[in-house]
């Protein structure tokens, strides 16, 4: 038996929604899922799912949801909207049972739909079992097409998994339902190429697997009487779990009752250990801890580097609320410039409309960040950011502190220019929306309107994880790319970007106006670049 609900309301879509898109913030790449499990027979485990999952609700905000099995029934509620949205108190009483699953998404392969909302679920005959995935496939269409599903029958690569998983159930009836399921699970995690840490539950157990690259990061915890999967470490601490470890890349672990046993179904020459460098530079947690390094200690280190490596004379240090705080904290402690706040946030910023002028879209941005006036008139400022992907928000940002009386803005980003799209599950949009796919480094200065600018080089910010040849993914600074792309995936995101002529005259228009606050494809155009 099985239920399926969303809570409250019926279905619905944001694919038209206006404000379900994010337009203040497009500055860093978009964070792609968290996944939670926990097997704790007698404690409330749907209540640590909902705790576990709002320890990662950065990582996706589209949709959230939970499996819960009593060992009879896996019932699964999801909803579009945050952790906070889709449960209350009485949907989370009602959720007994031994062990859970859960998601936050945010979509980079299927829209953002209820349908789509995870946990997904399927049931075949007597077996049911949910799936909750952090990643991006890079072969969806060819394994759909290899299993001859018609069009529409698989709305997500996470959909696809699932709906694999349930037509080898149905290929094996004459074996046993979780003997079955081990089989079909070993037969598709085989086929998948690309990122994928996965959590599933069948009504029994959970199941926690790491592609072979270990592209997104997923750890082992233990709970009085319990075991627990998560995306980051954080998550555990916060329902009192500790640590066991990261799960290495291309394990799988089996909790039930029986306890936690460990498999490595990939051949060794499958596994290349490449954790995505941004989980580091961005997406996960400040406290979060990965490669066994701490992701704050390893921003601050990200800015001393920067510090040695570019260093300017100014009169404060400040951070880009929140990424870019720890990294201006190591700048500052490196280059003994005072560290001070220059710009706030607005805390409760969740999703914002797509502003449709200049106007709107500069108050789109002083919605989310305003400076501090008194602590940054008349001052050279050093300001700090993690990364810049379309520069739409660094540029109103910049004029900002101008316009508040800055006298000097000095940018430094602690990562190198972002030039390429990710395939592995992180929103970076095709690579005619990257600014630093058309633009030099000059060129982006001139944009920006900053009076220098420069970017922490690819060494220096290895150095600074603190993790040097434990295996990271740096495709999208360096092109290089761990997992191969299909051509069909990349025709469409990795159009080439003339980097050849048509600066000069650009950078003059730009300069006849240089807060219109155009789009980054438009700031490519004026600089001749598409
Ligand atoms: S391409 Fe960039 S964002 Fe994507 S997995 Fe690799 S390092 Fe991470």
């Amino acid at each position: 038996m099985s239920r399926v609900s969303t809570s409250p309301g019926a279905p619905k879509s944001h694919d038209t929604d206006p404000v379900a898109h994010p337009s203040a913030d497009d500055d860093t790449p978009r964070e792609a899922c968290g996944i939670f499990g926990v097997f704790a027979p007698g404690q409330p485990v749907a209540h640590l799912t909902y705790l576990g999952l709002y320890a990662l609700q950065h990582r996706g905000q589209e949709s959230a949801g939970m499996a819960v099995s009593d060992g009879e029934t896996l019932t699964v509620v999801k909803d579009m909207g945050l952790v906070s949205n889709t449960f209350d108190d009485r949907t989370l009483a009602a959720l007994t049972g031994g062990l859970a699953i859960g998601q936050t998404r945010y979509s980079t392969s299927g829209s953002s739909t209820w349908r789509n909302a995870q946990p997904v679920y399927r049931g075949v005959d007597h077996f049911e079992f949910a799936l909750g995935h952090n990643g991006n496939l890079v072969n969806t269409e060819a394994l759909a097409a290899a299993a001859g599903m018609l069009p529409g029958t698989v709305t997500s690569d996470s959909d696809l998994v699932a709906e694999m998983l349930a037509a080898e159930l149905r290929a094996t009836p004459e074996l046993e339902a979780g003997e079955a399921f081990d089989a079909a699970l070993l037969t598709v995690l085989l086929m998948l190429r690309g990122a994928f840490s996965l959590v599933l539950a069948d009504r029994d157990r959970i199941i926690g697997v790491r592609d072979p690259n270990g592209f997104r990061p997923l750890c082992l915890g233990r709970l009085d009487g319990g075991w627990v999967l998560a995306s980051e470490t954080p998550a555990l601490d916060v329902i009192g779990a500790h640590m066991v470890r990261e799960l290495d890349p291309g394990e799988v672990v089996v909790i039930d009752g029986s306890g936690c046993r460990s498999f490595h179904p990939f051949t060794s020459d499958a596994i290349d250990p490449t954790l995505c460098l941004f989980e580091f530079i961005y997406f996960a947690r400040p406290d979060a801890v990965l490669y066994g390094q701490s992701v704050h200690h390893a921003r601050v280190r990200m800015g001393e580097a920067l510090a040695e490596q570019a260093p300017v004379e100014a009169d404060l240090v400040m951070g880009v609320p929140e990424s870019g705080m720890p990294a201006a904290e190591g700048f500052a402690r490196a280059s003994g410039i005072p560290y001070g706040q220059g710009l706030v946030k607005n805390r409760y910023i969740g999703r914002t409309f797509i502003a449709p002028n200049q106007a709107l879209r500069a108050a789109a941005v002083r919605m989310k960040l305003n400076p501090l006036r008194d602590s940054i008139e008349g001052k050279r400022l050093i300001v700090v950011d993690d990364s810049i992907v379309r520069g739409t928000t660094t540029r109103a940002m910049v004029r900002m502190l101008r316009d508040a009386g800055a006298s000097e803005v000095h940018m430094r980003i602690s990562s190198p220019p972002y030039r390429w799209p990710c395939f592995y599950g992180m929103d970076t949009g095709s690579r005619g929306e990257l600014l630093a796919a058309s633009l030099t480094v000059d060129e982006i200065r001139e944009y920006l309107n900053v009076d220098s600018l420069a970017y922490l080089t690819i060494d220096r910010l290895m150095a600074s994880t603190g993790a040097v040849g434990a295996g990271f993914c740096d495709a999208c600074l360096t092109g290089e790319y761990p997992v191969e792309i299909p051509s069909n995936l990349s025709e469409s995101l990795l159009e080439p970007a003339d980097l050849k002529d048509g600066s000069e005259k650009a950078v003059q228009t730009l300069g006849d106006d240089p807060h219109s606050g155009l789009p980054t494809d438009d700031a490519a155009k004026l600089f001749g670049r598409t």
